[in-house]
């Protein structure tokens, strides 16, 4: 007996399941050639395969992003800190002469000083006078009641207002 197998109008297409987006796709159309593995085809399917290489390029993006942001802040004299992934900036500790030049938007006493900055007295008269005699940005402006005032620098004043 002689049975006639018919011919196949076309060539069967061989398919694949993406384990990424569980469709069911061509293997020669829809997967990419992956020589290593054991059916020469990549695991996932080429539109995966696109929106993984996007996703990473967008990471990479966003880590250079948050790295000029930490170089920036360094400059601006902020503290970075690194938790993870995560880049988290700090204000810097202010040192008491900058406490006590942050203060000075207007002519102050010491005993203001001590009371708005919270640094002792002695801290006080140490950061003025590292302002005055060492960085020079800070000058005696005249008495109040009997008690000597202290401001910052005309010029100083305007250009790190
Ligand atoms: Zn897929």
């Amino acid at each position: 007996m002689n049975v006639e197998i018919p011919e196949l109008p076309f060539a069967p297409v061989s398919t694949k399941v993406c384990p990424l987006c569980n469709l069911e796709l061509s293997r020669e159309d829809d997967f990419g050639v992956v020589r290593a593995r054991p059916d020469g085809r990549n695991l996932y399917c080429k539109s995966c395969i696109r929106k993984k290489v996007t996703a990473s390029r967008q990471k990479r993006r966003l880590i250079r992003l948050a790295r000029q942001a930490a170089r920036q802040a360094a400059l601006d004299g902020i503290v970075v800190e690194r938790k993870g992934n995560v880049i988290a900036a700090i204000p810097a500790i202010p040192t008491p002469a900058e406490k006590v030049f942050r203060e000075l938007q207007a002519p102050l006493t010491q005993k203001t000083l001590h009371r708005l900055t919270g640094l002792s007295p002695d801290g006080v008269s140490e950061a003025l006078a590292e302002l005055m005699l060492v960085e020079g940005t800070v000058v005696r402006a005249g008495w109040v009641d009997g008690e000597r005032l202290y401001a910052r620098k005309e010029a100083d004043a305007r250009r790190r207002a």
